[in-house]
């Protein structure tokens, strides 16, 4: 049987076979611990470790020193999120982050209210943007951390964040940015955005499952309180052996992202207003979510009026792997948290689907899309 077309890149990329190559001898030949300082598997598996460190910290403006490596973006999310929280010793602690985030921050929050900590949740607009005097209201003399994310995962709905860095840091408040994303997909810079804490993950660009990772301005490093206690790697922040051929791995996925998203981006936008134009022709009053917002290349969040999304997909999924972007967290699926907040009705948050590119993607498997969703669409 042939494989369906894999249309689902922000649930995760294919690992670049080039960053397998680069992997495989940290299993097999070199597969010492990096902490260990008295011989040559150590030093090997330290040296490949700090060509990672660079190779990431090149990729989004930061420094070697900047970079915490983690399992994941959620376990960074988690760190960066509690760790700021944990180390105010302030009777009264606030923190403000938007509606439309993962929810591996909204979790977050939800478990730090528990803990007597104040969220503020900022509204977006019905193309999913953020409004900067929303967040200019909710800033308290308390408010400990910003968290806002860098591009949404069901929409694709950039946020500019270089004003809202620029305009926190006069008043010393951190700004958090989910990056996860983003990173590899688009330009990030953290000095030109001013962000102080960046989670992001290594497979959603091309990397291996498993390995994140969180910069951590110096400025607020002292900041933040360490969430797992242990051998003290990663500067004290986070313990734990080292996934050395993660990160390597990582490392050269963060490489090859450098050299090669400008080419991926203009690629992927050019595929993705060709599939806009074809579904728009194919199926009237087809909707795109977020559609007059700035967006990354490579994701379409749209809903076909009167199909729903979960007969769609099974019925397409032996040729088309497509998602619906929003977090399957139990056995009953729930309408899009995203999309109900930029004001979407229940059937259309219920119903949209998320179709994502990626570096693989051909031409020829955008061009079959729109032609299978119509014979389903019609047979259904
Ligand atoms: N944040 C965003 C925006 C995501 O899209 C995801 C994964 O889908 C995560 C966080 C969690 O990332 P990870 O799978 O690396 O824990």
């Amino acid at each position: 049987m042939e494989k369906p077309f894999y249309f689902d890149n922000c649930a995760t990329t294919a690992c670049d076979p080039r960053v397998l190559d680069k992997m495989w001898p940290f299993f097999k030949e070199h597969y010492g611990n990096a902490a260990s300082h008295d011989h040559s598997y150590g030093w090997q598996a330290n040296a490949a470790i700090d060509e990672a460190r660079y190779e990431l910290a090149t990729l989004i403006g930061a420094k070697e020193r900047e970079i915490v490596f983690t399992s994941g973006a959620t376990e960074a999310i988690n760190l960066a999120i509690k760790g700021i929280c944990d180390s105010s010793d302030r009777k009264l602690k606030h923190i403000i982050t938007t509606h439309v985030e993962h929810k591996a921050v909204l979790d977050t929050c939800l478990y730090v209210e528990t803990k007597g900590v104040h969220v503020t949740y900022l509204p977006v607009d019905h193309m999913g943007r953020l409004a900067i005097d929303k967040l200019r209201e909710a800033v308290q003399e308390n408010t400990l951390l910003v968290c806002i994310q860098l591009a949404n995962n069901e929409t694709g709905v950039v946020h500019n964040l270089d004003e809202v860095g620029e305009w926190l840091r006069k008043f010393n408040i951190p700004l958090f940015c989910d990056a996860t994303q983003a990173v590899g997909k688009i330009a990030v810079d953290v000095e030109q955005s001013h962000i102080d804490l960046m989670a992001f993950s290594a497979h959603k660009m091309y990397g291996p499952k498993g390995i994140g990772a969180l910069y951590v301005n110096q400025k607020v490093r002292k900041r933040l309180q360490k969430q797992v206690h242990g051998g003290s790697q990663e500067m004290g922040l986070r313990s734990g052996t080292l996934n050395t051929p993660g990160i390597v791995g990582f490392g050269e996925a963060a490489r090859l992202c450098r050299l090669q998203w400008r080419e991926d981006y203009d690629r992927l936008v050019g595929y993705r207003n060709e599939l806009e134009i074809a579904l728009l022709e194919s199926f009237p009053g087809l909707s795109i979510n977020g559609v007059e917002a700035e967006r990354l290349p490579h994701v379409i969040n749209f809903a076909i009026p009167g199909v729903k999304a979960e007969a769609l997909l099974l019925a397409v999924s032996n040729k088309l792997a497509l998602g619906r972007g929003s977090a399957c967290s139990s056995a009953e699926r729930l309408a899009s948290h995203v999309l109900l907040a930029m004001g979407a009705e229940e059937e259309r948050a219920y119903h949209s689907i998320r179709l994502s590119m990626g570096r693989f993607t051909k031409q020829e498997e955008v061009g079959a899309v729109v032609q299978i969703l119509k014979q389903q669409v019609e047979s259904l």
